[in-house]
C-alpha cells in the first residue's frame, strides 16, 4: 500500500520516472507521449538542457531567501521579462507558488486596491459558470463548476456567476456570434446593476476556458465590451490565464488576442514549465500605485514568494521560448493538429465540437452530434478514456463537467511547444484508437 495520499484512493498509478522530450516514460519502460503537458504544464517537454542547467546553477548558489529580507536577482530579472511585454498598464509582478494562490492574491489585491481607495463598499465578485480558478477556498469560490464546489459550498463566500461564453451550446440559432457576445455582455450589466455597480469589485473570466470546457475561447468583441463595462462601473477586470497564458494560444498573454488590458492577470503552469512550481500576478500600475501610495504594504503573502530557484527555472523556460521562436511554432502546430482533428474526428458521430486556439485544443464528446446530447454522467467517460489513452502510450485531459445542470464530456489537448509535426500525427493515432475502444 502507498502512503501517499493520492487524489484517487481507488487508483494504482504508473511510477513515472524519467522525461524525455514530449513523452515520459514509467518504471516499466513504457513511454507515453504527452499531448497535454500534464494539465497544461510542461510546454517545453520534459528534459531541456538549459533549464535543467539554469536550476543548477541557481540551487548551487542561492536556493531560496525569504522575502521579506531580501529581494533577488533571478526574481527581478523574471518580473522585468514579463512586465516588458505584458499587455499595456501591467506593471509589477507579485510571485507565488501556483494558479490557486496567484488567483488568491488577484482577489485580495482588488480587495485593498479599493480599501486603499477607501471604497471599502466593493466586495461582490462576479466570475462565470463552467470556470475553475483553483481550489484554494477563495478560487473554489470564484470558479463556476458545480461539480468542484458542491461539497465545500458551506465554506465559500459568495460570489455571483453569470453564462460563459461558450458558443457551441450558448449562441442562439440565427444570432451572430457578435449579437451572442453582446447578450452575455448586457448579461453582465444587468448583474452589477442587480449588485448595485458601487459593490462590485471584479470581474474574473478565463480568456480561453481551460479545464471546465475544454479550450473554448470567447466570441469576437466579447472581452472588449466587458472592459468598457469595467471601465464604465469603476470594476476591476481580473483575467485568469493560468492555463491559457504563457503561449499555450500562440501569444504570451492569451488577452493579447482579445484586445483588452486586464488590472489584474493571473498566470502559473507554462510559467515555470513544470521545471518548478510558480505562479504570479501580474499588477497594474494603478493598483500598485494605491497600495504603495497608501498603506504600502500588500496584507499578504507565503512563504515561498518569489523562490530563486523557481524564478530562475521561469525565466530559463522564457527565455527559451522566446529565442527558439516558439511562440510562432505554436501557431503553426496549432493549425496542424486542429486540421488533423477535423479530419479525423469531423464526422464522428461522438465529436460535437473541437476547438480552440495554438496548441490549447479541446473536443466535446456527445451521445447525440444533432442534439448535442451529453453522454449520461454514470458513464464517467472522461475516467475510461484516461485509462485507456495512457494504455495507447498517450496523456491526453478528458473532463467531465456540467453543462448547465447537466454532465458533459470534453478532451483537452495541450501539447509541448516543442513537438514534431510527426507527434502531432501520433496524437491523432492514439487518439482516435482510444475513442475506438471506449465509445
Ligand atoms: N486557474 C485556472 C484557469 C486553472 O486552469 C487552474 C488549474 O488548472 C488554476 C487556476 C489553479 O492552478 P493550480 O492548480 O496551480 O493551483
Amino acid at each position: 500500500m502507498s502512503h501517499v495520499f493520492h487524489r484517487h484512493l481507488k487508483q494504482r498509478y504508473p511510477t513515472a520516472v524519467s522525461g524525455e522530450g514530449p513523452y515520459l516514460i514509467d518504471a516499466d519502460g513504457r513511454r507515453y507521449l504527452d499531448a497535454c503537458g500534464g494539465a497544461a504544464v510542461s510546454c517545453l517537454g520534459h528534459s531541456d538542457a538549459e533549464v535543467v542547467e539554469a536550476i543548477r546553477e541557481q540551487v548551487g548558489r542561492l536556493a531560496y531567501a525569504h522575502s521579506s529580507f531580501f529581494t533577488t536577482e533571478p526574481m527581478e530579472a523574471l518580473a522585468d521579462f514579463l512586465v516588458e511585454r505584458a499587455p499595456e498598464g501591467l506593471s509589477s509582478v507579485y510571485f507565488v507558488s501556483g494558479g490557486s494562490e496567484a488567483v488568491e492574491a488577484a482577489l485580495k489585491l482588488a480587495r485593498q486596491y479599493f480599501v486603499e481607495r477607501g471604497e471599502t463598499e466593493r466586495r461582490h465578485l462576479i466570475a462565470r459558470r463552467q470556470s475553475y480558478h483553483g481550489n484554494t477556498l477563495g478560487a473554489l469560490a470564484t470558479g463556476g463548476n458545480a461539480w468542484r464546489r458542491r461539497q465545500f459550498e458551506p465554506l465559500l463566500v459568495e460570489v455571483t456567476h453569470v453564462s460563459p461564453c461558450y458558443a457551441y451550446r450558448g449562441q442562439a440559432p440565427g444570432e451572430t456570434p457578435e449579437a451572442y457576445g453582446e447578450r452575455l455582455a448586457q448579461e453582465l450589466e444587468a448583474e452589477i446593476q442587480r449588485l448595485g455597480p458601487q459593490t462590485v469589485m471584479a470581474f474574473v473570466a478565463e480568456p480561453v476556458v481551460g479545464a471546465t470546457l475544454g479550450a473554448v475561447p470567447a466570441v469576437p468583441g466579447y472581452f472588449k465590451r466587458v472592459r468598457e463595462i469595467c471601465d464604465r462601473h469603476g470594476i476591476l477586470l481580473i483575467l485568469d490565464e493560468v492555463m491559457c497564458g504563457m503561449g499555450r494560444t500562440g501569444s504570451l498573454f492569451a488577452a493579447e488576442q482579445e484586445g483588452v488590458s486586464p488590472d489584474l492577470v493571473t498566470i502559473a503552469k507554462g510559467l515555470g514549465a513544470g521545471y518548478q512550481p510558480i505562479g504570479a500576478t501580474l499588477v497594474s500600475e494603478r493598483i500598485r500605485a494605491a497600495i504603495a501610495e497608501g498603506s504600502g504594504f500588500f496584507q499578504h503573502g507565503h512563504t515561498y514568494i518569489g523562490h530563486a530557484t523557481a524564478c530562475a527555472a521561469a525565466l530559463a523556460v522564457q527565455r527559451t521560448i522566446e529565442s527558439r521562436d516558439l511562440l510562432s511554432r505554436v501557431r503553426t502546430l496549432g493549425e496542424g493538429l486542429q486540421g488533423r482533428l477535423e479530419d479525423r474526428f469531423g464526422e464522428h458521430p461522438h465529436v460535437g465540437d473541437i476547438r480552440g486556439r495554438g496548441l490549447f485544443r479541446g473536443l466535446e464528446l456527445v451521445a447525440d452530434r444533432d442534439g448535442k446530447t451529453p453522454f449520461a454522467p454514470e458513464r464517467k467517460l472522461h475516467a475510461a478514456i484516461k485509462r485507456t489513452a495512457m494504455d495507447h502510450g498517450l496523456m491526453c485531459y478528458p473532463m467531465g463537467g456540467t453543462i448547465d445542470g447537466q454532465r458533459g464530456d470534453h478532451i483537452l489537448l495541450a501539447p509541448p511547444f516543442i513537438l514534431e509535426e510527426s507527434h502531432l500525427d501520433e496524437i491523432v493515432d492514439k487518439l482516435d484508437a482510444t475513442l475506438k475502444s471506449v465509445l
